[in-house]
């Protein structure tokens, strides 16, 4: 499978909108990849393009990739940030599923929905630990926190393994570790590199979730600007094996 990176950064994107930090007037000044839209992934998988989350940006994320096909959206949360663009697609020539959990799904309607997308968007729901079986491929969604509807997935194809944790926390469940167990890649959303809020893991915590659950490869995304600049994290993560940072615009090729 392919997995692009349509944006790497968390909830305020980098530079965040009046904000002086250090990081954020770098990336102002300099550009490349301090830059972060806020996050979203496109997986080219057999028969199927799947947008997992669809945040405000996607717009200029569709016409600077060139993205000429989506099937589905899975959505992993439902703030702004995560499905804020949803309404962009009132326009889209065709239909698209919408993979989203009962309650997540709820919420969406209420706070990011129009009666133009009921023309468009056909619901699937998803149950965290059930299968979804496509033929070529299938996922498995997981809690990614135990408090709030906040999902990761599990992308199978053959016996290759993808997991995306979303907004998790470093307290998983035994059985998110488990879905993770050997996986090939894991993504992990890391907002920050030091703890300031226990409802996000830190970058060192994911590197340790990455030796815990014996993960092939790791990729850091959903990057904050209150987390280290992107050449700084690159030159830490570089310290372990296997250990990635991306950038808005990364593509990555998983053989399966
Ligand atoms: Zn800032």
């Amino acid at each position: 499978m392919q997995i692009k990176f349509l944006g790497t950064g968390a909830a305020e994107g980098i530079p965040a909108i009046n904000c002086d930090c250090d990081h954020c007037q770098r990336a102002r000044k300099e550009g490349g990849k301090l830059v972060r839209e806020r996050s979203s992934l496109l997986l080219s998988l057999p028969g199927y393009e799947l947008l997992v989350d669809c945040p405000p940006e996607i717009r200029s994320h569709i016409h600077e990739y060139q993205i000429g096909r989506v099937d589905g959206i899975l959505c992993t949360r439902a703030r702004y940030d995560h499905v804020g663009g949803l309404k962009e697609f009132e326009y889209w020539n065709g239909g698209v599923d919408l993979l989203a959990e009962h309650a997540l799904f709820e919420t969406i309607k209420r706070e990011h929905w129009t009666e133009m997308l009921d023309a468009v968007m056909f619901h699937i729901p998803y149950y965290p630990g059930a299968s979804l079986y496509f033929g070529g491929f299938s996922l498995i969604p997981f809690a990614a926190r135990r408090s709030e509807p906040i999902f990761g997935v599990s992308i199978k194809e053959n016996d290759t393994r993808v997991v995306y944790t979303s907004d998790t926390s470093a307290r998983l469940t035994h059985y998110a570790r488990r879905v993770m167990w050997e996986c090939d890649l894991l993504i992990v959303n890391v907002p920050v590199f030091d703890p300031i809020s226990k409802n996000h893991i830190t970058v060192p915590q994911a590197i340790e979730l990455k030796e815990e659950v014996k993960a092939g490869q790791l990729i850091l995304t959903y990057i904050n600007h209150q987390n280290r600049p992107h050449d700084e994290l690159e030159t830490y993560g570089r310290q372990f094996e296997g250990v990635s940072v991306a950038y808005d615009g990364m593509v990555v090729e998983v053989p399966s």
